[in-house]
């Protein structure tokens, strides 16, 4: 969409091929509808939360249906802009799939077109583990139609998808268990937000088992596990990954080098190896995340047509992960920072918001801070708790800008409020 659209307004003859619906697993199946089910998700803390500030609220219901269909409601909006949006830009619309024939033609709804660039932003597809049974299961595709909501969910893996959908049902009143056959959640941030993530989710009520991985399910949903143990359940997720949309695309015959994992291999100009075709987004899997893929395109619309060559840029990418609590992270784990830097210095605090200061809630607000001692830039911000999200994309600025912790210490904080805390740890815990 951003490519196509950018490219156009830049002058270029655009063509766009897409036979389903426009905006992609983002808008359709994937973060949007996402952070429609998590907002319904959170209300049932706020309801109980209310009380505590003088409400009387009657035993709430929820109905899910209602739900499901204000969002496709919604979600037809957005395709219906999406569509507007390409159409007032000069691109034309084919209602169908495109095969690449050779470096500069493509077959579409039975006939032969060539172009002088052709970009393949096809995304990726929810994988499920190649165990017995795994038909039986869904993925995050079909968890956004459900007919019902189940009584029992049982949600496989410990990224992104599974620790949203997890809470998502958990706040829908599904009694809910998440599977992960690792020893900590969220591989790959840093290890603390992985840890109190799980902790926090096991407070709310997800029953978080972790070292622990189906072998095979049955008919009826009963689920073994690899340690022999079994349960029953209504509803079985995989959220254990997605691989890269390029089977059956006529990349191989075009040329097109495909990594291991089945992604186009590309360069940082997002090129690949045929030099008229270029990919961007989950099926180059760089950096899966939707406005990495959307910036990719925009470089690539100002290579090709803008007469500046752009680079992508994943450095300090900020990204959210809308569990309950939310969580936002920027720049280095700990960890990593150690690899990179050696010496750092570690900032963090763990506390009840104001907000909860009323009430019976337990949940703990945490952040931290990883600074390379021998140039003071701060290097990663991590926090986990209510709209961490919307508090890191304004850190991610700074973090981006390369500000030193001396800076964030002279920024004055905003009274009262969580985010303040960032600009007032002043004792090295680390
Ligand atoms: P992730 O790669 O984040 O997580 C996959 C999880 O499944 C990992 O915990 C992994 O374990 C586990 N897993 C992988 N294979 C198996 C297997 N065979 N058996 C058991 N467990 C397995 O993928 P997701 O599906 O959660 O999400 C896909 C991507 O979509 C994300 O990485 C992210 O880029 C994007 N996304 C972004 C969101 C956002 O910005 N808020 C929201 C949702 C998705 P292990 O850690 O051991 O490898």
């Amino acid at each position: 969409m951003r490519a196509s659209r950018v490219a156009a307004t830049l002058g270029a003859r655009v063509a766009i091929a897409e036979p389903g619906r426009f905006g992609g697993t983002c808008v359709n199946v994937g973060c949007i509808p996402k952070k429609l089910f998590s907002y319904a998700a959170h209300f049932r803390d706020e309801l109980k939360d209310a009380a505590d500030f003088g409400w009387s609220v009657a035993e709430p219901t929820f109905d899910w249906r209602k739900l499901v269909a204000n969002k496709d409601r919604e979600i037809d909006r957005l395709n219906g802009i999406y569509e507007r949006v390409l159409v007032n830009a000069g691109v034309t619309i084919f209602r169908d799939r495109a095969v690449v024939l050779d470096s500069h033609s493509v077959s579409l709804g039975g006939k032969t077109f060539s172009a002088k660039h052709i970009l393949v932003a096809t995304g990726s597809w929810p994988q499920k583990p190649d165990i017995p049974g795994a038909d039986l299961a869904i993925t995050s595709n079909e968890a956004f139609s459900l007919d019902k909501l189940p009584k029992r969910a049982l949600v496989v893996g410990g990224g992104y998808i599974a620790v949203e959908f997890a809470s998502i049902f958990n706040g829908l009143g599904v009694k809910t268990t998440l599977a992960y056959r690792g020893s900590q959640l969220l591989h790959g941030f840093d290890a603390e937000l992985g840890t109190r993530l799980g902790e926090e989710m096991g407070r709310k009520g997800v029953s978080v088992l972790l070292k622990k991985n189906p072998s095979k399910i049955e008919k009826g949903l009963k689920v073994t596990f690899e340690d022999g143990s079994t349960d029953q359940f209504d509803l079985v997720m995989f959220a254990t990954g997605r691989i890269p949309n390029t089977a059956n695309l006529g990349l191989e015959t075009a040329g097109v080098k495909l990594a291991a994992d089945g992604a186009i291999a590309v360069d940082n100009y997002s090129k690949s190896s045929v030099d008229s075709i270029h990919a961007i987004g989950d099926v180059t899997n760089r950096l899966n995340l939707t406005p990495v893929a959307t910036s990719e395109g925009m470089a690539l619309a100002k290579t090709l047509f803008g007469g500046k060559p752009t680079p992508v840029d994943h450095d300090n990418v900020p990204t959210a992960v809308f569990a309950n609590p939310n969580l936002g992270t920027v720049g280095l784990s700990e960890a990593r920072a150690r690899e990179r830097f050696g010496k750092v210095d570690i900032y963090k605090t763990a506390f009840r918001s104001l907000k909860h200061t009323m009430g019976a809630s337990e949940e703990k607000i945490f952040m931290k801070l990883v600074v390379d001692a021998a140039s003071q830039r701060v290097v990663g911000a991590h926090m986990l708790g209510p709209d961490a999200g919307e508090v890191i994309q304004g850190i991610a600025i700074a973090v981006k800008l390369g500000a030193t912790k001396a800076q964030f210490d002279a920024t004055i904080g905003i009274h009262p409020t969580a985010a303040e805390e960032f600009v007032t740890m002043r004792e090295k815990s680390a």
